[in-house]
Order: C-alpha cells, then sequence, then structure tokens
C-alpha cells in the first residue's frame, strides 16, 4: 500500500533537497582540503561508479550523504576509493568479486544494537520490530538483537531533529573490515508517522546497515538472480505500510549471508 501524501511529500522535499545539497556539497568542497590521500573530485567518481546520483552525494565535515538516507564515514570513503583507484589501475579482478559492502561472519550472526535513551517508546517499538523482521527471514546466518547497554554495540540507534527534511531515518553501510553499519539516526520530524510506517522504515535503514542499497535506484551492484523491478521491497527508497518481505528481499538475504 502506497502512502500517496508520504510519497508527494517526498517529491516536493526532494526538489527542495537538491538545491540545499548542491549548495551544502560547493560550501563543503572548500573546507575538505585536509583529505590528503583521495580529492573530493576522485572520491566523487568512485561514488558515481558505484551508480550514486552526483547531484545527490553531499560531503560533510566527516561524512558523505548519498540518496538521502545512506552514509559512510570519510576515511572509509577514502578506503575504498584508493581501492578502488588501484583496481582501475590494474589490480585483480574476478567476475564474481563483491564489493565491500556486507558484514563479516564475525558479526553477522549476532549484529548488536543499541538504542539511546532519547529514543521514544513509538521508535523502540519499530526498531524491536525491524530485528523480529531480519531474524525471521529463514535460510540465513544474519541475526541481530537489542542489547541494554552500549558497551560491545555494533549499530547504535539515536534521534535526530532535520525539520522539513525528506529523509525518515538514515543509516552507514558496512564497512570495509566487514562491520555493520555504525548508526541508524531517526528524524524526529517523523514522529508523527503510523507505526507500520515506522516499521517499515527501520527494518530499511537496517538493510542499508547490513549491505543493501535501494531497490528502486541504479546504485550498488545488481544481486543475481533477485528480481530488477521490485516495487514492495523493504528497500524502496520511500516510505510504505510494513507488508511483510517480498520474495526478492528474502531471497537477497539469503544470498548475502548463508547459513
Ligand atoms: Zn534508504
Amino acid at each position: 500500500m502506497y502512502p500517496k501524501k508520504i510519497q508527494l511529500k517526498y517529491a516536493i522535499c526532494l526538489a527542495l533537497l537538491v538545491a540545499l545539497f548542491s549548495s551544502c556539497a560547493q560550501k563543503d568542497k572548500s573546507t575538505n582540503e585536509a583529505a590528503p590521500e583521495a580529492s573530493i573530485q576522485e572520491m566523487t567518481n568512485y561514488l558515481t561508479s558505484l551508480g550514486f546520483d552526483k547531484q545527490k552525494i553531499v560531503f560533510e565535515a566527516d561524512r558523505v550523504i548519498v540518496e538521502s538516507d545512506i552514509i559512510m564515514t570519510l576515511p572509509e570513503l577514502q578506503q575504498r576509493t584508493i581501492t578502488w583507484n588501484k583496481e582501475k589501475a590494474g589490480g585483480p579482478q574476478t567476475e564474481q568479486r563483491r564489493n565491500t559492502y556486507i558484514i563479516s561472519n564475525t558479526y553477522n550472526n549476532n549484529v548488536r544494537i543499541f538504542i539511546e535513551s532519547s529514543v521514544p517508546t513509538a521508535w523502540r517499538t519499530a526498531i524491536q520490530g525491524a530485528v523480529n523482521n531480519w531474524n525471521a527471514v529463514n535460510g540465513t546466518r544474519l541475526g541481530m538483537s537489542i542489547i541494554t547497554s552500549a558497551s560491545g554495540v555494533y549499530t547504535r540507534v539515536f534521534m535526530g531533529n532535520a525539520p522539513g527534511q525528506s529523509w525518515i531515518a538514515r543509516a552507514y553501510l558496512p564497512t570495509s573490515n566487514g562491520r555493520p553499519g555504525v548508526s541508524v539516526e531517526i528524524n524526529a520530524y517523523f514522529n508523527t508517522l503510523s507505526a507500520s510506517q515506522k516499521l517499515f522504515a527501520i527494518t530499511h535503514e537496517f538493510g542499508h546497515t547490513i549491505g543493501f542499497h535501494h531497490t528502486n535506484q541504479t546504485s550498488g551492484t545488481h544481486i543475481p538472480g533477485t528480481p530488477t523491478v521490485d516495487a514492495n521491497s523493504v528497500m524502496n527508497s520511500f516510505v510504505l505500510n510494513w507488508a511483510g518481505f517480498t520474495s526478492g528481499d528474502v531471497l537477497a538475504t539469503q544470498i548475502l549471508y548463508p547459513q
């Protein structure tokens, strides 16, 4: 079920954001000369090579945000860009080579999630529901749990407040050392979403922390065997009411994290 209102709101916000984002990117360019190994231009080239839309790449002081809700730290992005440059220069490449997007076996059977105390009950319910959703996918070694102390946390969930911005929540991708995305930030501006939409949104964000890109956009590598169009996938970039994973979502998870 498609909440038209949200989609429309998203479309309007997006137009605004493209304008905002480009001015942001301009501003940050000048402050980012501290990055010695890979220039902003090289990192931008790398991101566009992954299929990310150049117009939706936002550099901040210590991180980059792509497609509104997917985040990488600058050191991580630099590392990836350097590796990518080396490979372009003729390093080893094989057909089935995976990018550095997924969680290693050290962490993927128990992704430890910690929820900051500032997160309201309704979102906590959604977070627990999202953990249950991912844990219920059959035929995969992927597992998640919510821990009650911040020590040993892999993925931290916390509140942000960005009134008028289109992102409901945003998340880091896994890092090149195989760790899950370090955090999910929830935009308090969307506290009024229904429980069902909150559940969809958080399940989606955890999808990013375990290595999924957006199914309705062209960044990242298509996972062979999964549908190329999957309108109800949890990894679409707009929020739906939660109605379960699609068979494509399940298959993709089983392929990335086989038992
Ligand atoms: Zn997303």
